[in-house]
């Protein structure tokens, strides 16, 4: 039963307290009677509805509250997401002598007098992982191939 068959059972209780309150009026007794049941019936009817209703409220009002809470989450992930994606926009991408590629931190935003490399491969997932010396390599600590810095290092540009 939806919104509008509680208006129409309402509206049926109405006419019916009309006829019952003629049949008060007029003193019948079998009128009444049947009045009486009808209204029973229409008040059965009513309060089935209105308890439908209130357990699909009930529901709607979960499923809301799951909802916002997704969205929250989802903002939460989205934000965290972006944040990184911004920082790891401020690091430039390097040839090294090899030709292999690696993101390289600004000298001056570090402050230290040599650059600091960062895994291409991490950065491509906005993860921020410094490279360590490894013989000729630079090794990634979250286990992508080792990276060739070649024997004269890197590009002209950071020798
Ligand atoms: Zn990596």
């Amino acid at each position: 039963m939806d919104f509008s068959s509680i208006s129409a059972a309402i509206s049926s209780l109405q006419a019916a307290w009309t006829v019952a309150t003629n049949a008060i009026d007029r003193r019948d007794a079998a009128l009444l009677s049947e009045v009486k049941a009808n209204m029973m019936q229409q008040l059965l009817e009513v309060s089935t509805a209105a308890l439908e209703l209130q357990t699909k409220a009930v529901h709607f009002q979960e499923l809301a509250a799951g909802n916002s809470e997704k969205y929250s989450k989802l903002n939460e992930e989205f934000m965290e997401y972006k944040k990184r994606v911004e920082d790891c926009s401020r690091y430039e991408l390097v040839t090294l002598a090899s030709g292999s590629h690696v993101y390289v931190s600004p000298v001056a935003d570090s402050g230290m007098k040599f650059p600091t490399y960062f895994c291409a491969a991490c950065m491509s997932e906005s993860k921020k992982t410094i490279l360590q010396p490894f013989g000729y390599r630079f090794r990634c600590a979250n286990g992508h191939p080792d990276i060739l810095a070649g024997k004269d290092g890197l590009s002209s540009r950071w020798q």
